[in-house]
């Protein structure tokens, strides 16, 4: 029989702890609880969660821009509209 992968996983009955039921393909642990897939993974969300960050800063800032300079436009007079 091969052996099984370590990693505990919590869903049992009764969120008791019960072990993962995949093959241990690497260092005992499978695919996808070996400790370099979850870092991988790790790594992956946040590189996800740190373009969603900047994104949004993004935004913000250029908010921030069109506000300043419709601001500016409208003190010397001009429709912010009108320059595109
Ligand atoms: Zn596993």
């Amino acid at each position: 029989m091969a052996k099984k992968c370590r990693e505990p996983v919590l869903h049992g009955p009764a969120y008791s702890p019960i072990l993962c039921t995949n093959d241990a393909k690497r260092d005992g642990y499978c695919g996808i609880h070996h400790p370099d897939a979850l870092k991988r993974r790790r790594e992956k969300a946040e590189a996800r969660y740190k373009a969603k960050w900047e994104a949004s800063k993004a935004k913000l800032r250029r908010e921030e821009f069109n506000q300043r300079a419709g601001d500016r436009c409208r003190e010397l007079g001009i429709q912010p509209e009108e320059i595109r």
